[in-house]
């Protein structure tokens, strides 16, 4: 370790943190660092587990070119839409049910266009997500749902960038370096007690920016504040993110916020592993749910498959699988709409059974009554309301009626041989809960002060997200909050 002294010490080394810290050195800092508990190959916590899909605030194609080189073809072959302010608002505050902290929100809406511009003029590249979020209809790309960048490489080519970039400005990344408490006098931070290679030691810092990640890789927790059960469900990301900062900033009076009982879970290979394999990434979710139907142990569909695009409602369908018996659920889909299976479908690692009749299908459903699966699909494919025109770009209201749990949009019959099904369960990918930050990025006390010397970024902060989430926006919370602490935290150390 090559110094016990830093203007601005950032624990973490994911999104958040690598923004923090570029922050941080923009705002004068001159000493800056990350502490990363991970070894260097499983360093870069959730991000690196990403797709790096970004939500992000545009008024049209000129604002997507200030992120994106776009070539004549793709701008003549593409129709992009709009994503404006109202947009994201009205997602923020419909997807939460209105719980969102009102500023917060407004910061990351208002400051996402401009955040993401920062990071690419510090060499942060960014491209259009052809093929997961605009499908081709008469010859030309319509992206939908709000979610329309995403990082060059993907979470791995995120970190990786971070990396380069923190370590060009002299921003060292200590890998395997555990911090275990803040050293606080009473009155502000000084500093963050770390251990390393099995040893405690203290580096001292005018500032701390907070930016360890959720709670959702401790069971214990997740049973405590999510709920019984919860100690059951897979972690999509990285095992490190336990709670630590979160529990290191409470430990001196933080205040704590947002939805605690309340994650972003999704269907998640049923087979995969307790925690994320980077090798495999986030491709053991299996995403392309709207277009087909989900059955339970029963037999019976539980959840209205098409209630809205996946972006809105996936992260809150992890729960609803979680919570059904043996917490698991099939999806299953026909040979009409096979093209619609996203690529994590066809990974080695995945759960899955095929038949060419839908009788030979329901045999290999392990653990599903068969029978009433059946008459599930009977009843199912009698409902469909064929009339109207199938359209996976908008919500097309190609419905079923006179069921007990309708599907509202893409409802196809499930008729035409071959027959797929893939099974899974409930994978968290981060928790809601943190501590509470004021407008300025400060970790407030109970009394709602701010604590001096203390910042939070990223999935340790509470007050954004409730219920569920719209997708793409953790990793743009991640950066515009890391930027906006980053430069309080280097402005306050430099001062
Ligand atoms: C499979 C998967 C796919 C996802 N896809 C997307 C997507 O496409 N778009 C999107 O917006 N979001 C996505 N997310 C969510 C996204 O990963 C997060 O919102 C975002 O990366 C959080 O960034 P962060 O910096 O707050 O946390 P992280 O990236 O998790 O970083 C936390 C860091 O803190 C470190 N740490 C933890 N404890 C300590 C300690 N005590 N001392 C030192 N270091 C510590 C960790 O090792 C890690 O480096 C996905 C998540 C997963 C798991």
């Amino acid at each position: 370790m090559s110094s016990d002294s830093y203007d601005v010490i950032v624990i973490g080394a994911g999104n958040a943190a690598g923004c923090a810290a570029m922050s941080a050195r923009d705002a004068g800092a001159e000493k800056v660092v990350m502490l990363e508990r991970a070894p260097e190959d499983e360093a870069g916590g959730n991000t690196r587990f990403t797709a790096g899909a970004m939500r992000v605030v545009y008024d049209g194609v000129e604002d997507i070119q200030k992120l994106v080189e776009l070539s004549d073809q793709e701008i003549a072959d593409t129709d992009f839409g709009t994503y404006t302010k109202d947009q994201f608002f009205d997602d923020m505050f419909r997807i939460t049910e209105y719980r969102t902290d009102p500023d917060m929100a407004e910061i990351l809406v208002t400051k996402s266009l401009e955040t993401l511009t920062w990071m690419r003029s510090k060499g942060i590249q960014f491209v259009p997500i052809y093929g997961r979020q605009a499908f081709k209809i008469d010859g030309k790309f319509k992206f939908w749902g709000g979610l329309t960048v995403e990082t060059r490489g993907g979470g791995p080519g995120l970190y990786d960038a971070l990396q380069d970039i923190t370590k060009k400005n002299g921003i060292e990344t200590l890998f395997e370096t555990r911090a275990v408490d803040l050293i606080y006098d009473g009155a502000a931070v000084k500093g963050v007690r770390v251990k390393h290679n099995g040893k405690i030691r203290d580096l001292e810092a005018k500032s701390v920016v907070i930016a360890s990640g959720g709670f959702q890789a401790n069971p214990e927790w997740r049973t405590r504040y999510l709920g019984p059960g919860w100690d059951l469900a897979k972690i999509r990301g990285t095992r490190f993110n336990t709670g630590d900062g979160i529990r290191m900033a409470t430990d001196i009076g933080a205040a704590t916020y947002g939805n605690w009982s309340g994650c972003h879970a999704v269907g998640w290979d049923r087979n995969a592993p307790e925690f994320g394999d980077l090798a495999v990434g986030d491709q053991f979710q299996k995403h392309s749910y709207p277009f087909f139907i989900m059955v339970n142990a029963t037999g019976k569909r539980f959840v209205d498959e098409g209630a809205d695009f996946r972006n809105y409602t996936y992260a809150k369908y992890g729960r609803v699988i979680l919570n059904q018996p043996a917490q698991f659920a099939w999806q299953v889909l026909d040979a009409k709409v096979a093209h619609m299976k996203r690529d994590e479908y066809s990974i080695r690692q995945v759960t899955k059974v095929t038949s060419d009749t839908i009788e030979g299908l329901a045999d290999k459903l392990e653990g599903v009554n068969k029978e009433e699966f059946l008459k599930e699909v009977q009843a199912y494919n009698a409902a469909v309301r064929q009339d109207i025109d199938y359209n996976p770009n908008i919500k097309d209201g190609r419905r079923t009626e006179g069921l007990e749990i309708n599907k509202s949009n893409w409802a196809m019959t499930i008729d035409t041989a071959p027959f797929e099904a893939y099974q899974v369960t409930c994978g968290v990918t981060f928790t809601f809960g943190g501590v509470r930050i004021n407008t300025d990025g400060q970790v407030m006390d109970t009394d709602l002060l701010p604590i001096p010397g203390l910042y939070a970024a990223g999935e340790c902060v509470g007050g954004l997200f409730y219920f569920n989430y719209p997708g793409g926006s953790g990793l743009t919370a991640g950066s515009v909050f890391g930027k906006l602490s980053g430069g309080s935290a280097g402005a306050a150390a430099s001062a």
